[in-house]
């Protein structure tokens, strides 16, 4: 009687929020300090002062019927320019307002774009690890949905992915920075990537285009990310202001098209109708101004770097494997009897809450998020030691 695929979908709860569930149970149970929750990547940090500031601003000297109106579909014209500018500045891409399409954060930028992009039966390409809800996004909008394997490290396994590109493929998720391992791919995987995709593309004579998801392009402790526009022309980089200014909840980002890219203008309308068909019109107004005022303010990631130092330094004493993550607040833990939802299930005796890597497409790992405070990670030290005396066992 119901829509079969959005009852599915609405009635069997994500992995990560299940634990999420369990962990809030658990804490009620035995006290909140007894549970060492590492399941969600809600960011522990505040937002910057000044967003605080803007907002405080904005509803006392702006007319509430402007501040909290409808803007154009697209975004405030203002926002739209100082984000482009803001692009230029950084990354010198040429781009102009009119490539740029205001969101309520990443998941809606990859669903519009994936709207715009796909026609029904194409493929769409994800790089394991990924962000579960990659496929839900793509099968929603009419693609079948494929996974290249990684390296060991966490890499692009180049093999793995010249062999799944076919005439069918029209697009490729890339996220980097990474949820769940936090590798930043160097300015060579993605040159290698690139010339991958391009030698493809004339070989089949079709486009493939990439599709950046780039929520934790400011969270990251040293490493340069390379910005795809200036390496690849058929890039749209979805991005999002829910991890670098700490606002997951006021769901606040944008979609931007290289404006390099052949018939740049004609995917804008694409996006701008796949925006309209989703019900993606007009981000929230008092968020995209927020956006505007801070598009300059730098994440404060300085905390998320000392947990990682303090978590990777702990665990790989412990003799837990595991990439060193170099952005995002991800740890991607290889389970030490290689099974991962094993891993986590074992982990939860010790009430640590972990994430099996099984929905992220790499079943031998699990995903720590450390955007949790110092003391916690301090405090859960003793339990990854004793999961790992079992294993030793
Ligand atoms: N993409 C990745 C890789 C993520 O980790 C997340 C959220 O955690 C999203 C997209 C969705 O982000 P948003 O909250 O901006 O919709």
């Amino acid at each position: 009687m119901f829509n079969e695929r959005f009852y599915g979908l609405g009635s069997t709860r994500s992995v990560i929020r299940e634990l999420f569930e369990y962990g809030k149970k658990r804490k009620a149970e035995i006290g909140e300090d007894k549970v060492f929750d590492f399941s969600l990547g809600n960011p522990s940090i505040e937002p910057p002062k000044s967003v605080n500031k803007s907002i405080i601003d904005l509803v006392s000297n702006v007319s509430p019927t402007s501040l909290h109106g409808y803007t154009s579909a697209q975004g405030d014209v203002g926002v739209r320019e100082t984000i482009a500018r803001s692009i230029n500045e950084r990354f010198s891409v040429g781009i102009n307002k009119d490539l740029i399409y205001m969101t309520c954060g990443a998941a809606a930028s990859l669903t519009i774009s994936l709207g715009a992009l796909i026609n029904s039966g194409e493929k769409v390409l994800a790089l394991a690890p990924y962000f579960p809800e990659y496929k839900v996004f793509s099968e929603t909008a009419g693609a079948k949905f494929e996974v290249v394997k990684p390296l060991d490290d966490m890499t692009i396994d180049f093999d793995d992915l010249s062999s799944k590109i076919d005439k069918s493929v029209k697009a490729i998720i890339v996220n980097s920075p990474n949820n769940p391992s936090g590798v930043v791919y160097s300015k060579e995987i993605i040159e290698k990537l690139c010339d991958i995709l391009r030698a493809k593309s004339k070989e089949l004579g079709t486009r493939i285009f990439i599709i950046c998801d780039e929520p934790y392009r400011e969270i990251t402790y040293g490493e340069e990310v390379p910005y795809l526009m200036n390496y690849y022309d058929d890039t749209v980089v979805c991005y999002s202001y829910s991890k670098s200014l700490s606002l997951p909840g006021e769901r606040i980002g944008y979609i931007a098209i290289n404006p390099k890219m052949q018939d740049s203008e004609k995917l804008y309308l694409a996006v701008c109708g796949a925006g309209r068909a989703y019900g993606y019109v007009c981000a929230p107004s008092l968020f995209q101004f927020v956006a505007k005022e801070n598009v300059s303010q730098k994440a404060l990631v300085a905390e998320y770097k000392e947990n990682r130092d303090v978590l990777c330094d702990a665990l790989s004493k412990l003799g837990y494997e595991f990439a060193k993550p170099d952005g995002a607040f991800y740890l991607f833990v290889k389970s030490p009897s290689g099974d991962g939802e094993e891993f986590s299930k074992r982990a939860l005796k010790h009430e640590l809450l972990i994430v099996a890597g099984t929905g992220f497409g790499v079943k031998t790992h699990a995903r720590i998020s450390y955007c949790v405070s110092k003391q916690q990670i301090l405090n859960s030290i003793p339990a990854f030691t004793a999961l790992m005396d079992e294993y030793k066992a």
